[in-house]
Order: structure tokens, then sequence, then C-alpha cells
């Protein structure tokens, strides 16, 4: 079954009102306002607010005690017109066609921001991974793929993972996948485990990325980046990962986060010891440190960065107000309301945006793409040499646009984004 999205105007409220939008409100409304600033087309510009398709399908789910449950899984595909659609899947209570909507034109900027050759994509169950064993996962993640066999493809459509899901359910997502069409496509999703052709590197990359982003923005605004300190808002795989370099690479990590608080210590945290997420779900409270915040209290810091990098929606009008950082690097995806942007941006608080900080994660997904079509391993060395290369040229193409025309980073990231992909459609045409 194919839905079209709704123009739902908002998910939920924040405490002082300000509704906080769907993703697709908040991409659509960016890319309005992105618009402005670049010379496409006002046809390619209407064109980009829609998705291509958006396949809704249920999922049935064997549990473990025997009954039958169905859930409902979608597959958002934006726009395809630099490339196959690519984009995670994320098993989480409140996925959504919307949210895949919204999900799926950020993959399409971050995928032309950094010059890949794929379009954007998003989907996902909505379920509760948490409430699900093991062996749930496995059969429900591959009768999903048995449900999206028609619209996905090395050449078509190539998920990874994204919040809820793991190099584990891209095995046996591409297992369900090359089972049906009778021969092993690797290339069929990224973000698998190596030993069936992930790439080395993967798991770490969008850490790896907002901290090569961070580095360069400490750099741009003059700080010393020895001396910079930095909260890290999320324990994730992004958070932890990015911690952990710009730890080892000399800045003062000084705080960090999980659902359920932060630890705070001005002189920086050992942050080696802290585990992530997924070495330890919620352990950041039992770390030692001289303070613990509450989750608000981590946005009030006067530090020179702040990376938040959990879940969407966490800036928005009630604590924009409050923040110290210099700078935000947005290691999440959508972590900002569009409202928190301009309170932000009148702050004079430069935000640099989640679509070129965080897109080292589907930047190793098209080096493993690449080994897989082309059945070539490369070392983890060539992948993080290759990854510095990507984020910095991407950095240098926003960087420009900023000093060009007087923009945001977001702006400026979308300028860039949308000219690749309006000469794209304009070369191509709209046919029939
Ligand atoms: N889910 C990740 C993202 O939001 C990765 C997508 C991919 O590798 O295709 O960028």
């Amino acid at each position: 079954m194919t839905t079209t999205p709704s123009n739902q105007d908002a998910d939920s409220e924040s405490a002082s009102g300000e509704d906080l939008d769907s993703a697709l409100v908040t991409a659509r409304r960016q890319l309005e306002r992105a618009a402005a600033h670049v010379d496409v087309d006002d046809g390619v510009i209407e064109r980009l607010k829609h998705p291509t398709r958006v396949e809704q399908v249920s999922v049935p789910l064997e549990r473990d005690d025997g009954s039958v449950e169905v859930f409902t899984g979608y597959r958002a595909q934006h726009d395809d017109v630099r490339g196959p659609y690519k984009g995670g899947l994320r098993y989480h209570p409140e996925v959504n066609a919307d949210e895949c909507v919204g999900l799926s034109m950020w993959m399409t900027w971050k995928c032309a921001v950094m010059d890949l050759p794929f379009g954007g994509g998003k989907g996902g169950i909505s379920v509760n991974p948490k409430e699900l064993s093991e062996a749930e996962t496995e059969r429900l993640t591959r009768r999903f793929a048995e449900e999206l066999r028609y619209v996905i493809g090395p050449t078509t459509d190539v998920p990874a993972p994204d919040m809820g899901t793991d190099a584990q359910t891209m095995a046996w997502f591409m297992d369900a996948y090359s089972m049906q069409q009778g021969e092993t496509i690797p290339g069929v999703v990224t973000g698998k485990p190596p030993v069936i052709g992930g790439s080395q590197g993967r798991e770490e990359a969008p850490g790896r990325s907002t901290a090569i982003i961070t580095r360069e923005a400490v750099d741009y605004y003059g700080h010393d980046f020895e001396e910079t300190t930095i909260a890290v808002q999320g324990f994730g795989s992004v958070g932890a990962n990015a911690a952990r370099l710009l730890d080892e690479w000399g800045a003062n990590v000084v705080a960090v986060s999980d659902v359920n608080g932060a630890i705070y210590d001005p002189d920086g945290l050992d942050v080696e010891s802290i585990p992530s997420h997924e070495e330890e779900p919620e352990a950041v409270l039992e770390q030692d440190a001289p303070e613990t915040l509450s989750n608000e209290e981590i946005f009030e810091l006067d530090v020179d960065v702040l990376i938040p990098a959990a879940v969407g929606n966490v800036i928005t009008a009630d604590n924009a107000g409050d923040i110290e950082a210099d700078i935000i690097v947005e290691g999440a995806n959508g972590p900002t309301t569009f409202a928190a942007d301009s309170i932000l941006e009148e702050r004079e608080i430069p935000v640099i945006p989640d679509f070129l900080a965080n897109a080292g994660g589907v930047t190793v997904s098209y080096f493993e793409w690449l080994q897989d079509i082309n059945r070539r391993k490369w070392s983890l060395e060539e992948v993080n040499e290759e990854l510095e290369k990507k984020m910095l040229d991407a950095w240098e193409d926003v960087r420009s646009e900023v000093e060009a025309k007087d923009l945001s980073w977001r702006d400026a990231a979308y300028v860039v984004a949308l000219s690749r992909i309006a000469e794209a459609k304009s070369k191509r045409g709209l046919w029939p």
C-alpha cells in the first residue's frame, strides 16, 4: 500500500506551548527558508516538498508466546535524482509516515551536501524494540524485509541502521532479501557486520564526522582546541564516539548525559571509562564525577561547544534562550526546532546542522556499498582517511557559502545541497 503523508501540523507541545513540529513540518519549513537564498526554479522546490512515494506495510509477528501481533512499517523514498534512495530504518514507537518523510528529506540533503551519488530515504516500524526478544526482533525484521522487497534493492533503495536498529538487524535484513533473490546481495543494505560485507569504521562514523566538524568549527571561530570545553547530550553511538575522539584529540569533554541526567567535571571527564549506551545502557550517572546535573541543566552549561547527540526536538523555544554554549554542533537528526533556530540566530550562536555534522554515517555507508558492489575490502585506515577528506570537502563547500552570502550554517548547507539537486533535476528534466 502506498500512502500520502498528511499535512499534520504538530506532534506535541513543549512546556511553554511551542508546537514541537513533526520532522516533516520542520524539514519543509527549512526548505522554504533556504530556497530564498538559492537560485533554483520554484518547480524544483515544489517537487522537493513531496516524497516520490511512501510505502506502508503491515508486519505480522508471531510473539514468543505464540500470539500474533501486527505492526506498521514504512519506507519513505523522497528523491532519487542523484542516485538510489538511501537512509536508515528506525524501530521506535513514534515512527509514522510523516516522520519518515521528514527524515528522508534530510537524507536527500545529507547525501547531496556530501556529494554522494544517492538520494534520500527513511523507514521503520512503529514498535518499541525494548519490548521484543531477540528472536522476535529477528522474525519482525525478516518479515519487514520481505514486505519491502519490491521497493528496495542495491541500485534502487539501500536501507541502513538508525534508532533502535543495528548491524545485526541489517544482517537479518540482508539475509532475508538475499534468500528470496536466490543470491547473496550485500549491497542491499549498509551498516552490516564486516564479516558479511560491512565496512570497517561504519559504526563509529557518525560520531567521527561529528568530531571532525566540531574540530573545524572550533578552529573557524578561533578557539584553542586544547582549551575547548564540550558538553555532549546523549551517550549512544554518536555521542560516545564523538566524545571519545574529541577527548583523544585533546579537547575537554566536561559533561555527558543519558536519559537519566548528566555528569559534569569542569576539568574534563575521563571519557574513555564511561560506557556508551550500547556497551551498558543508562550507566552515565553511575560514573564518578564531581557534579551531576539534570537533563535540562546540560543545555545551560557555559561551554564552548554543545553537541546534542540523542533524539530530535531537544533545543526548543523553551531552552534556546538559556543556552550558554558558543557553538552548537548537531550530532542527532533534527535536535533543534524551527523556532529555536531563529532564537539562536538572533543570539548569534552558530548551529552546525545535523545533515553536515553526522553525515559520516551515510558517507561510510557509501564506502560500504562501493566495497560490496566491487567485492573489494578497504582497511580501517583507508576508510577513515577517505571520510576525513569527504568531511573537509563538505565543510569547505558550506563554509564558502556562509561567507559568500552571510548565511547561517544550516541555510548554507541547504544552498550547497539544493544547488546540486536542482542542477541534476534540470539536466535530467521532468518526464513524462
Ligand atoms: N541512519 C543514518 C543517518 O541518519 C545512516 C543512513 C545510511 O547510512 O544510509 O544518516
